[in-house]
């Protein structure tokens, strides 16, 4: 890379919009869509079922005090007048039942937290697509490619999301992951922080080491100990001591990130590898006593892989098959076409010249067929790639 390509790739990462959209207290949020009456009071989410709330004769509904708790459970999420409190994730129930003996305890509901995760996600996919997934309330979404400006983006990200699940969060946008996630936690909740590079000095230093993400308690700890408690203590820190104390690589890193210096890509993942379906028989099949039948399974194989792959949106080049036999031996085979297809007439074709590669001595017991090599079906009319058209018969 010479000079002038590296300052273009520089100045192209400064000018990235990053956001980072984490839900505000998530699970309890969840909660309080079921428990409307509970909003406004401290609830702490880390029960067990025998915590569920009780329907009275009246209708309305009982729910659990911490001060009748005793256990050893930990708490997941409480929400914003229970944290006023000191309640904080991975604090024992009992502890804070001390601390707020009236906060209502429930219990955890993964599949609703799960399925409402889903939803805001999907949602935020409708406005901006380039998303990497983080855990269950938390996203890095890449606006860069978006014409609209970043508040713009940001409002109608966190306005549709409360339209389509009741639900608030907090957004940070930066050039770059490491400053969109302290952001995002800058103004919670329901809040959105905007940052540049030229904010570090100001929004940034002041703040302690552990802010950042991949500083965890251990180094946090350790830095203390060398005198360095915030981040333009980090940043004013001598390499050559740090280098001494945590290493060449993660001393580099911490002088990176405390200059705001982050250059991971959003990585929108997800893109699967190759897309497959496979079946087990309920008996072993003979490959010539049972040869119909073997026949027919294999087509509807190949054609339930087409039709992932157009339901999906790919297109494959690679089209592998893999055979168990009786004794449980597996044997894999591949064929490259030569242009990219998601046709079952074809992929049943290249499938039966793996097949024709595998001497067939012993019965069957599994039978699979899988595409590789994907790419995106749009993409791949973009970029000029060739679709295969048509293939020499085999058979
Ligand atoms: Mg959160």
């Amino acid at each position: 890379m010479n000079n002038l390509e590296y300052n273009a790739t520089q100045q192209s990462l400064a000018q990235r919009r990053i956001a980072h959209l984490d839900m505000d207290a998530f699970y309890a949020s969840v909660e309080l869509l079921r428990y409307p009456e509970l909003r406004g009071q401290p609830v702490v989410i880390g029960g067990r079922s025998e915590h569920q709330p009780i329907v009275q004769a009246d209708g309305r509904r009982q729910f659990y005090r911490l001060r009748n708790y005793a256990g050893r459970g930990v708490i997941t999420t409480a929400t914003y007048e229970a944290r006023a409190f000191g309640v904080s994730s991975g604090m024992g129930v009992m502890k804070a039942a001390q601390l707020v003996p009236d906060a209502v305890l429930l219990p955890v509901d993964f599949d609703a937290y799960r399925r409402y995760s889903r939803q805001f996600k999907a949602i935020v996919a409708t406005i901006a697509p380039q998303i990497e997934n983080t855990g269950i309330d938390e996203i890095y979404i890449d606006l860069s490619s978006l014409p609209d400006e970043t508040v713009v983006l940001a409002q109608r990200i966190k306005q549709a999301i409360r339209d389509t699940t009741g639900l608030t969060c907090s957004v940070g946008v930066a050039p770059n992951k490491l400053l969109a996630k302290i952001g995002s936690d800058l103004n919670k909740p329901d809040g959105v922080t905007i940052l540049d590079m030229s904010d570090i000095p100001i929004r940034i230093w002041p703040l302690p080491v552990q802010k950042i993400n991949g500083i965890g308690p251990k180094a946090t700890k350790k830095l203390a100990a060398l005198g360095i408690q915030t981040i333009a203590e980090l940043a004013r820190a001598d390499p050559g001591l740090l280098q001494l104390h945590f290493g060449r690589s993660y001393a580099a890193w911490l002088c990176d990130v405390s200059h705001g210096i982050d250059q991971r890509p959003v990585e929108t993942c997800s893109e699967p590898k190759s897309i497959s379906r496979e079946t087990t028989f309920e008996r072993d099949l003979h490959p010539r006593l049972d040869r119909t039948v073997l026949s027919e399974i294999f087509t509807t194989l190949c054609e339930q892989v087409a039709a992932d792959l157009q339901r999906k949106g790919y297109i494959g080049r690679t089209i592998g098959v893999k055979l168990r036999f009786e004794d449980f031996r597996t044997v894999t085979r591949d064929f490259t076409l030569t242009a990219h297809t998601a046709n079952a007439i074809q992929i049943r074709r290249a499938a039966r010249e793996c097949l024709r590669r595998i001497p067939l001595t012993k019965k069957l017991r599994l039978l699979g067929v899988r595409v590789s090599s994907l790419l995106p079906a749009s993409a791949a009319v973009d970029q000029g790639h060739a679709i295969q058209q048509e293939l020499p018969l085999f058979f």
